[in-house]
C-alpha cells in the first residue's frame, strides 16, 4: 500500500470545493457518469484503431445505490486506470494556480470544475469518502484502489479485479443522504444523462404485479442514446421531428416548423430547434431550449448562448464548444458563444426567408402565429432586423399581407402629406374603431392592423428604420387632417365667435373621471361628420409607453386628453354658430368689451407699484373674473337647451367608444324623444 498527498499547492482544496460548490452538488453525478462515459468512448475508439484488441463486451455504464451501505457507486467498462494513471491523472490535479484562480473567481467557482479537471473531485461534494477501484485496459494491468477521506492525503493499494474498467464508489455524507434515494437519482439521471451516447443503467425495469410494482430482471436503461439531433437531417422525416418534440415538451400543441442546426466550422453545434405557436399573448416562457455539450446535459438557462428573442423557441443545442460549468456573466463574455448566437440567429432568418421565398400563401397563414416572434427578434437583434426586413409583413385590416416594400409602393402615391412623409394609418382595433376606419377607406387610404402586444415598439423601430415614414392611429385626427396634404382651411371664425362656440361644445361635453377635453374647429367638408373625438398620436403613444413601462406613472397619471373636432362646414354646426351669434352673440358683445377694456387697464398697472394702483388692480380682476362668470353662464344657459349640440357631441362620444354610462342614457332617452318631434 501507498499513501500520499494530493498533488495541489492548496493543503485543504476540498473545504472549498464543498464551499464553493454548495449550490450546485447534484452536478457531481453528471461529472462521474461523464468521466465512466468518456472512458467508455476512449477504449471503443482505441478497438476502431485496433490498439485494444480484446473482447470488449458490454459497454454500459452503471449508477448503483446501496442505501444499507450508503454508497452510490458509478461503474463502467471503459479503458480503466492503472497506479500510474490515477497518480497522473487523480493525484496530480493540475492545480498550481488553485488559490490564485479561486481567489479570482469566488463568484464564479462553479468554473472551476471542468475547466480545471476537478470533474472527479465533485464527488467530494457529497461524500465523505471515495473509492476508486480500478483495471485498466492495458495488458498484464494489475487491478488498484484509491480510498481518500477529503483531506490531502489518499492510499493507494493493489486488489483483485477481474472486470476492466472503473467503479467509483461514493460513501455519502450526512448532509447529502438525498443521494441515497433512488427516486432522487433517477431524477438527475433524466435530468443530465437523457441523452449520453452511452447506455446508463440504473435499477431494473419494474413491472405491475400483484398490486404493486416490482423489480423485473431486466435492467433499466434511463437514456436514448441516438438522440435526433446527432442524425443526418435528410434521414429525418416530419414525424421523427414531431415525435421528438413530443418527448421534449410533452403536452404541447404541434409546433410550426423547426430548423435543424448543424455546423462544423468555425465552431461544433448541432441541435434542433423548434417555433411554438406563440400567441399573441406573449408568454415569456423561458427554460425551453436545454444546452448540452456532446449529449451530456448542461444547462437550460441559455440566456447569452441563444439571441435574447429566441427564448420563445424549444429544443436542444448542443455543442462541446460551450464552455461547460461556468457562470452566465461569463458564457455571455465569451467571444465563442457570441459567435454562436449570431449564427442561430442567422440560421433562423435564412430559414424565414426560404420559408417566405418558397411559399407566400403559406408563410403568410403562419404569419399570425410567428409575428410575435419576429417582432421581438427586430426589436431586439440588429442583424435579425436587417434580415428580417425582406420578410416582414405588414397586415391591413381586410387581412392583406404586404412587404415594407410593397406596402410602400401601395400607398405612397396617395398617403403622402405635404412636407413628403408618407404616412402609415393604422387601427389597433378594428371594431371599436370601425367608423374611423371607414372614413379612412373613403378616402382611399389603407389602414394596416397593429394590434399585437408588441406593436406600440414595432412602429417607433419602423419610424426610426424606413425612410420618411410616420405611423398615425386612424382616431388620432379628423379624415381630412389624418394626411395633412395642403394647409388646413381657416375656419373662418372671429375670435369672439370661436369662444362662445367653444363655451356652448364645452358646456356639453358630459364629465369623465380622468379624460379632457379640448374643442377646437376645422372647416371640412360638408359630408364629413358634424364633431369627431381624435386623440393626439404622440400623447396617446406617451401613455401607452408609460402603461408599459414601470416607473413612469408621471406620464399615467396624467389625464387622457381628447380633442372635439368639430367641423365649421357641416350645416347643422353653421346653424347653431348663426343661431349662437344672433342670441348669445349679442347679449355677450357688450361684457365681451368690457373684459376686454378692463383687461388692458390690469396690463397698464402692472408695472405701477403703489398702494392705491394695486389696490384698483385686484379690484379690476375680481371684475373680470365676475364677468367671465356671467358670460360662461349665459353661454351655458344658452347651450343647455341647445339639444342638437349635445346629439352632436354625444353622437361623436359615441363613434369612438367614449360615450357611456349616464350619458349614454341621457343620450338614448334624447333621441328617443326626437323622434316624436
Ligand atoms: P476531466 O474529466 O475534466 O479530465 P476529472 O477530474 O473528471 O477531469 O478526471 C481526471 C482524469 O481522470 C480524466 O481525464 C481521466 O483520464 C481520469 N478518469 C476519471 N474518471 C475515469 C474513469 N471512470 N475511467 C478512466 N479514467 C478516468
Amino acid at each position: 500500500m501507498t499513501t500520499g498527498k494530493i498533488g495541489v499547492t492548496t493543503e485543504n482544496i476540498f473545504p472549498v470545493i464543498k464551499k464553493f460548490l454548495y449550490s450546485d452538488h447534484e452536478i457531481f453525478l453528471r461529472e462521474l457518469v461523464s468521466n465512466a462515459i468518456d472512458a467508455t468512448q476512449k477504449l471503443k475508439t482505441l478497438a476502431s484503431f485496433g490498439e485494444f484488441k480484446g473482447e470488449l463486451g458490454e459497454m454500459d455504464v452503471r449508477v448503483k445505490v446501496d442505501k444499507e451501505a450508503g454508497t452510490l457507486t458509478i461503474s463502467d467498462h471503459g479503458i480503466g486506470m492503472d497506479a500510474d494513471d490515477i497518480n497522473k491523472y487523480i493525484n496530480q490535479i493540475a492545480f498550481s494556480g488553485a488559490e490564485e484562480f479561486l481567489q479570482k473567481y469566488k463568484d464564479t467557482a462553479n468554473s472551476i470544475i471542468g475547466h480545471f479537471g476537478l470533474g472527479f473531485y465533485s464527488a467530494f461534494m457529497v461524500s465523505k469518502k471515495v473509492e476508486i477501484r480500478s483495471l485498466s485496459y492495458k495488458e498484464g494491468a494489475k487491478g488498484v484502489q484509491w480510498v481518500c477521506d477529503g483531506s490531502p492525503e489518499y492510499e493507494m493499494s493493489e486488489i483483485d479485479k477481474t472486470e476492466r474498467g472503473t467503479d467509483i464508489i461514493l460513501y455519502i455524507d450526512d448532509e447529502s443522504k438525498e443521494f441515497l434515494e433512488q427516486s432522487r437519482i433517477d431524477t438527475l439521471l433524466k435530468k443530465y444523462c437523457r441523452f449520453l451516447p452511452v447506455p446508463v443503467i440504473s435499477g431494473k425495469v419494474k413491472e405491475w404485479k400483484d398490486g404493486k410494482y416490482v423489480d423485473t430482471d431486466k435492467n433499466l436503461v434511463v437514456n436514448s442514446t441516438e438522440p435526433l439531433w446527432t442524425k443526418k437531417p435528410s434521414e429525418l422525416t416530419d414525424k421523427d421531428y414531431l415525435e421528438f418534440y413530443h418527448e421534449l415538451q410533452p403536452g404541447q400543441e404541434d409546433p410550426m416548423f423547426w430548423i435543424h442546426l448543424n455546423v462544423d466550422y468555425p465552431f461544433n453545434l448541432t441541435g434542433i430547434l423548434y417555433f411554438p405557436k406563440v400567441k399573441s399573448n406573449i408568454d415569456l416562457q423561458r427554460n425551453r431550449i436545454q444546452l448540452y455539450c456532446n449529449q451530456v446535459y448542461v444547462t437550460d438557462q441559455v440566456e447569452g448562448v441563444v439571441p435574447e428573442f429566441m427564448m420563445l423557441m424549444q429544443g436542444v443545442i448542443d455543442s462541446p464548444d460551450i464552455p461547460l460549468n461556468v457562470s452566465r456573466s461569463y458564457l455571455q463574455a465569451d467571444q465563442q458563444v457570441k459567435k454562436i448566437s449570431s449564427y442561430i440567429s442567422k440560421k433562423v432568418a435564412e430559414k424565414l426567408d426560404k420559408m417566405f421565398k418558397n411559399d407566400r400563401k403559406g408563410f403568410e397563414q403562419k404569419w399570425d402565429d410567428i409575428e410575435v416572434f419576429i417582432k421581438y427578434g427586430m426589436l431586439t437583434d440588429e442583424k435579425f432586423f436587417e434580415s428580417a426586413r425582406k420578410f416582414f409583413l405588414l397586415k391591413d385590416v381586410n387581412g392583406n399581407y404586404y412587404t415594407l416594400e410593397e406596402y410602400r409602393t401601395l400607398v405612397e402615391a396617395n398617403q403622402t402629406d405635404k412636407e413628403g412623409t408618407v404616412v402609415y394609418l393604422y387601427a389597433t382595433d378594428k371594431t371599436a374603431q370601425h367608423s374611423y376606419i371607414q372614413a379612412a377607406e373613403e378616402k382611399g387610404y389603407n389602414v394596416l392592423l397593429l394590434d399585437g402586444q408588441l406593436d406600440q415598439h414595432v412602429i417607433g423601430l419602423l419610424e426610426s428604420k424606413l425612410e420618411k415614414v410616420r405611423f398615425v392611429r386612424v382616431d388620432s385626427d379628423t379624415p381630412e387632417r389624418l394626411i395633412n396634404k395642403a394647409d388646413a382651411k381657416d375656419s373662418g371664425l372671429s375670435a369672439l365667435q370661436a369662444d362662445i362656440l367653444t363655451g356652448i361644445f364645452r358646456a356639453e361635453i358630459p364629465q369623465m373621471e380622468k379624460t379632457n377635453f379640448i374643442v377646437e374647429y376645422a372647416a371640412l367638408t360638408e359630408k364629413d361628420a358634424p364633431a369627431t373625438v381624435t386623440r393626439n398620436e404622440m400623447m396617446r403613444r406617451m401613455k401607452d409607453m408609460a402603461a408599459m413601462q414601470p416607473g413612469m406613472n408621471f406620464y399615467g397619471d396624467m389625464p387622457d386628453m381628447y380633442s372635439l373636432v368639430v367641423n365649421t362646414e357641416q350645416p347643422a354646426v353653421k346653424k347653431i354658430l348663426e343661431d349662437a351669434d344672433k342670441t348669445v352673440g349679442e347679449v355677450v358683445k357688450p361684457i365681451r368689451e368690457e373684459i376686454d377694456a378692463d383687461n388692458k387697464q390690469i396690463e397698464e398697472l402692472r408695472s405701477k407699484t403703489s398702494e392705491t394702483d394695486k389696490k384698483q388692480s385686484a379690484e379690476l380682476e375680481e371684475k373680470v373674473k365676475k364677468n367671465r362668470e356671467r358670460e360662461e353662464g349665459i353661454i351655458k344657459e344658452y347651450a343647455d337647451k341647445q339639444t342638437v349640440v349635445k346629439q352632436i357631441i354625444d353622437l361623436a362620444l359615441l363613434q369612438s367608444g367614449l360615450l357611456k354610462g349616464e350619458a349614454l342614457s341621457d343620450f338614448i332617452r334624447r333621441s328617443v324623444s326626437l323622434l316624436d318631434k
